[in-house]
C-alpha cells in the first residue's frame, strides 16, 4: 500500500511512516500519515509522556498523582514510538515535534517556568478534579502504598520515626514519604493552584515553587 505525496502524487511505502514519522518528498513537501493514539482522547485521566526539556513539570504532575513517563535523554522518534505504544499524550516544548511526528495528542507547552507549565497543563487538560496529590513517586512515577512505622524503621531518621505514624512507600524504588513540613507547604500551593484555575497568575506561588 502506498502513501501519496500531497504535492506530486509520488507514492511511498506505508512502513516509512511508523509511529507518525514524516519524510520530505523530493518535491519539497512533507509527507506523513497521522497515527491515532489510543487513550489520549477522552481517556480519563490522561497519561503523559514528557519530553526531555520538561523534567520538572513531569515531577510536579506526578506529585499531583498523574502518570507521567519521562526520560532525560530520549530521541524524538523513541518518544513518539513509546507514546503511541503506551497510549500517552506527549508533552513537549519543541514546536517542530508535531510537524516531524504526526501523532494525535501532541501538546506543545508554551510556558517557560515549571510552575506556570503545571498551571497551563492542568487547565488545558482540565485536570483539577482528577488530581490525587501525593499518591505517586515523583522520582520514578510508580504508585505509593501505605506503610506502617514498623515497616519503615531504619529507613527514615529516628526523629522522623518518632514524630510520624503514617508513611508511604514507593512500590518501585522503595523511597519512603511522610507528611513533613515541605509536603504541607506543597499541599497549600497545589490547593491554591487547583482552586484558582483561570483566575490569573499567582506570582508568590510561582516564585515559591521555583526555588
Ligand atoms: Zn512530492
Ligand atoms: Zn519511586
Amino acid at each position: 500500500m502506498g502513501v501519496p505525496c500531497p504535492g506530486c502524487d509520488r507514492e511511498y511505502d506505508v512502513a516509512l511512516f511508523a509511529f507518525g514519522r514524516t519524510i520530505h518528498c523530493t518535491c519539497g513537501r512533507r509527507v506523513g500519515l497521522e497515527v491515532r493514539v489510543r487513550g489520549v482522547d477522552g481517556g480519563s485521566p490522561p497519561r503523559f509522556f514528557a519530553d526531555a526539556m520538561l523534567g520538572r513539570l513531569a515531577r510536579w504532575l506526578r506529585i499531583l498523582g498523574f502518570d507521567v513517563a519521562y526520560e532525560a535523554h530520549i530521541a524524538d522518534g523513541e518518544l513518539a514510538r513509546r507514546a503511541v505504544e503506551q497510549g500517552r499524550q506527549i508533552l513537549t516544548r519543541d514546536r517542530a515535534l508535531p510537524l516531524e511526528w504526526r501523532v494525535s495528542g501532541v501538546y506543545v507547552v508554551a510556558a517557560e517556568r515549571p510552575f506556570e507549565q503545571l498551571r497551563e497543563v492542568v487547565e488545558a487538560f482540565d485536570l483539577g478534579g482528577a488530581a490525587r496529590p501525593f499518591t505517586r513517586c515523583n522520582r520514578c512515577n510508580a504508585p505509593l502504598v501505605a506503610a506502617s512505622r514498623g515497616e519503615v524503621d531504619g529507613q527514615v531518621p529516628a526523629r522522623v520515626l518518632a514524630r510520624h505514624d503514617r508513611f508511604q512507600r514507593c512500590t518501585h524504588c522503595d523511597r519512603v514519604y511522610w507528611a513533613g513540613s515541605h509536603i504541607q507547604r506543597m499541599e497549600g500551593l497545589l490547593e491554591k493552584l487547583l482552586s484558582e484555575r483561570a483566575s490569573g497568575p499567582g506570582e508568590t506561588t510561582a516564585r515559591e515553587l521555583e526555588r
